[in-house]
């Protein structure tokens, strides 16, 4: 889910749209309420930057669809994701941090303080900003992807898995998202069907042996998706078996329900008008900092990296952006 709705307003539309027309002016505006969020704003309410926070459309971020949390150091039994999103929002709040709900609908990161207008109508000048917008699950790109939307085709298990009791899925992707996905949902499932384009799995080899040790998955290497099929709801998936090979075949699956596990995108469009980003649209941080190239505009987590993309390191990089944060403004007073 996107955090953001797309950029189609014009920015001089949007400055004219305050109702109140009045800018609130905030020393610290985070926006996204992932772990890097959350730690940024306990970090930066510690330091008495008074943060306001936006959470977004997924409050607490990508977390909150995941199952359990057995990484995140601290934590020697696991945690469930929505706990732990939870838990940092108290952390945050305690210390004084304003969390809200709103989207970024446009930004002008042109002058000395940077300007955020939320849904459209509500302009914040903030002192200093820090992106922590996250990413967002991708698609394949197939028509009939969109067509079941909703009606069998879902890029969250742990959202929509409920509804597959008993039944067969698919899961397509074979890092560890894909191999989360497929473990979880063969608690629920009949059979799961992990499809993965190449030869082998991308996951960690603690996630690999515990897929390929679960009796209700079937792993089915170098097959891609060409099409889903059924009566208003997913019924068949069709697949290329050695897609591009003298042996490729077509080879239809009976399922009830289609699960996306193939990456992400990173939540910087709204941005990347004054932003730097990479040609993916992960935003560019000076080495060893948080720093963009806007002098104030600080970016953690997911939205940055696309190397770690773990809870711990987009905490990490949180705290490194309220301290880079609170050093600016240091300097700058
Ligand atoms: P990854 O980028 O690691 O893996 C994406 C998978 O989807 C790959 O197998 C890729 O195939 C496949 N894929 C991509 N596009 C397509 C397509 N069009 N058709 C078919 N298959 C496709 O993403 P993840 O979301 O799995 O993981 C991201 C990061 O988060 C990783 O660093 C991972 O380790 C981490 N993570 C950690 C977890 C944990 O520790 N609990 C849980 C989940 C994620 P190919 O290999 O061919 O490119």
């Amino acid at each position: 889910m996107s955090l953001f709705k797309p950029l189609e307003t014009k920015q001089e539309e949007n400055k004219t749209s305050n109702p109140s027309g009045e800018i609130e002016k905030v020393k610290c505006l985070i926006i996204g309420s992932g772990p890097a969020g959350y730690t940024a704003a306990i970090y930066a309410a510690r330091a008495n930057l008074k943060p306001v926070l936006y959470e977004g459309l997924q409050p607490g971020g990508q977390l909150t669809t995941t199952t359990e949390v057995e990484n995140f150091p601290g934590y020697p039994q696991g945690i469930t994701g929505p706990v732990m999103m939870e838990d940092l929002k108290k952390q945050a709040q305690r210390f004084g941090t304003d969390a809200r709900w709103g989207i970024v609908t446009d930004v002008d990161f042109s002058g000395p303080n940077h300007k955020i207008t939320i849904d459209d109508k509500h302009i914040i000048e903030a002192e200093v900003v820090i992106i922590s917008t996250g990413a967002t699950a991708k698609y394949l790109g197939i028509e009939s992807e969109q067509k079941y939307m909703g009606s069998g085709v879902s890029a969250c298990a742990t959202c929509d898995g409920f509804f597959y009791r008993g039944k067969d899925v698919a899961v397509v992707g074979g890092g560890d998202t894909a191999a989360e996905e497929a473990l979880y949902l063969a608690g629920l499932c009949k059979k799961v069907y992990l499809v993965i384009r190449k030869p082998f799995l991308r996951a960690s080899k603690v996630m690999q042996e515990r897929v390929m040790n679960a009796k209700n998955i079937e792993v089915l290497f170098e097959h891609n998706t060409k099409e889903l099929r059924g009566e208003g709801v997913v019924e068949e998936v069709v697949l290329i078996k050695r897609l591009g090979e003298a042996d490729e075949k077509e080879v239809v699956i009976k399922i009830d329900g289609f699960f996306l596990a193939i990456g992400h995108t990173p939540n910087s469009a709204p941005f990347n008008k004054y932003v730097d980003t990479y040609d993916d649209g992960y935003i560019k941080t000076i080495p060893g900092s948080s720093k963009t190239n806007i002098p104030g505009v600080f970016a953690a987590g997911d939205v940055q990296d696309k190397v770690y993309r773990q809870a711990v390191t987009a905490a990490g990089s949180g705290c490194m952006a309220a301290i880079d944060a609170e050093r600016y403004l240091s300097e700058k007073h």
